[in-house]
């Protein structure tokens, strides 16, 4: 089956066949992974050359343990190289339940006559934002169910509300959004809302699987929840998300089909990606789940790894969906983005009585259910720098992880900083005394590692204007 968006009917670069299960499944099949093949693949992603399908697939087919720990310590290495050592923070705000669709492995599925429904209303929401704010959050992804209440007008009004709440200093810099698929006008009104990433997840890109899956409802078209994303990019909306439900096929598959994804966006628009989302499937209201695709802890981590050396320049999401440990190892594979103090009921974070997941609100069962301080130590115990910076959106340096990968030193020069001085925020307004000891260590390190003079002493004297109260300094 192949799959052109709309507009393009003619024979140029745009019609090479964006998502034909044949050809994936040909070139995994076709792909054998030597130590000589591996090496070969793993020294390219370093010399900054993008990873065809064909390199992808020999990783992929990767069995042999040695071989394995070559790719997670490449992708470690690029991702140090691409990166930094930041971290960028930001929490899942679900802002109603309510769904017309069937897809069989989440709680809100409309068949689910357990579920709370709920949506938001405005002071509600306000309450979640001053919850979130208190707390030290800067950024969010804002979650919909598919439901005619959630139009793109609704959604953007939603998005009004979240940026226009302030508490104390706290304020929400950047939403990203998480829905269903829009039209090209529908895009339009969000964008003007002022959005960063509109996320949308394929769940499987193997369309009889994604049949299984998807029983009813809008998002039971395959091919209108694909070409979405082209329909963002027409109406202006660049700044998109994708990703894959693992669990729900075969993983090797879906990552050759996040890359030709992404070969896609970037051949079509010029700009691949902004994000890529790999969430494992987990159990949900009424709900158990158990796959012969469930993807193991080994295979979690390899793949991870492979996305990274295949699509360096993107974002790599990891949620509170896995469990602690497992992002402690995981995140040094290539992660650029986690949540942290994630609550998924509607209304979880206001309301301070509810401790334990009730999963009828909520729409599957998170395993990392710490508090963003609890995440935050972590990182700072293991030298990285939990930022959470917005600067490039919001100063039009659209296409920045482009910017971070090819423009030499943007990241000494431009992102390390500017996490520097949302950590230096963070420590100030909401941390406790063990981890600002902990962090202003972190920013000891960072700052006796700058080799630019001139750098240096512009963002001690930067930090000196945070703790004096100044906030929102970018470079
Ligand atoms: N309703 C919109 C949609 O389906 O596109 C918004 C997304 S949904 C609220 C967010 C994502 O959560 C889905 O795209 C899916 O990948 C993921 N999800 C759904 N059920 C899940 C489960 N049981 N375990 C883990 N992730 C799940
Ligand atoms: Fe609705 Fe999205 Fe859940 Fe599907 S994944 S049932 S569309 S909320």
């Amino acid at each position: 089956m192949k799959f052109y968006p709309e507009k393009y009917k003619e024979p140029d670069v745009a019609m090479q066949p964006f998502i034909d299960a044949n050809e994936i499944w040909d070139i995994i099949n076709n792909a054998t992974s030597t130590k000589d093949e591996v090496e070969k693949v793993i020294a390219k992603s370093l010399s900054k050359q993008r990873l065809s399908m064909q390199d992808v697939a020999v990783l992929v087919n990767t069995q042999n343990p040695e071989l394995i720990q070559l790719i997670k310590e490449g992708a470690k290495t690029l991702k140090k190289q691409v990166y930094g050592n930041r971290i960028v923070l930001f929490a899942p705000l679900y802002i109603g339940n309510k769904c017309h669709n069937n897809c069989t492995y989440c709680g809100f599925r409309v068949t689910n006559k357990e579920a709370e429904r709920k949506t938001l209303d405005d002071q509600e929401i306000i309450n979640e934002i001053k919850a979130l704010e208190d707390n030290g959050q800067k950024r969010l992804v804002l979650v919909y169910g598919e439901h005619k209440d959630y139009s793109p007008e609704y959604i953007a009004h939603t998005v009004r509300v979240a940026y226009s709440v302030k508490s104390g200093n706290g304020e929400i810099r950047r939403v990203n959004i998480n829905a269903a698929p829009l039209d090209i006008d529908g895009f339009k009104i969000v964008k003007e809302a002022g959005i960063g990433t509109y996320q949308i997840f394929q769940e499987t890109y193997h369309p009889e699987a994604y049949k299984q899956f998807h029983l009813g409802g809008k998002k039971a078209n395959f091919e209108n929840r694909l070409t979405a994303l082209d329909r963002a990019q027409e109406a202006g909306l660049d700044d998109v998300g994708i990703g894959v439900l693992f669990g729900l096929y075969d993983w090797r598959y879906e990552v050759l089909a996040l890359v030709r994804h992404t070969n896609h966006l970037e051949a079509c628009y010029n700009v691949g990606p902004h994000t890529i989302s790999f969430p494992r499937i987990k159990d949900a209201s009424g709900l158990k789940m158990g796959s012969k695709y469930f993807v193991s802890d080994e295979d979690f981590a390899k793949l991870v790894a492979i996305l990274r050396l295949a699509v360096p320049y993107t974002g790599m999401i990891l949620t509170a969906r896995e469990p602690a440990e497992i992002r402690k190892e995981i995140i040094q594979y290539g992660v650029s983005q986690i949540d942290g103090g994630t609550k998924i009921e509607i209304g979880g974070y206001s309301d301070t009585l509810n401790e334990v997941q009730n999963l009828n609100r909520g729409q599957f069962k998170i395993s990392d259910d710490r508090p963003l301080s609890d995440v935050i130590d972590e990182l700072l115990e293991n030298e990285m720098i939990p930022s959470f910076c917005t600067a490039c959106y919001r100063l039009g340096r659209t296409g920045e992880h482009f910017m971070e990968f090819s423009v030499p030193g943007f990241i000494k020069k431009c992102c390390t900083p500017n996490a520097v001085l949302t950590l230096a925020e963070y420590i100030i307004d909401y941390a406790d005394d063990e981890t600002a000891d902990k962090g202003w260590k972190v920013i000891q390190k960072n700052l006796d590692e700058l080799d630019n003079e001139k750098l240096k002493s512009s963002l001690l004297d930067r930090i000196e204007r945070v703790k004096n109260g100044e906030r929102d300094l970018i470079y």
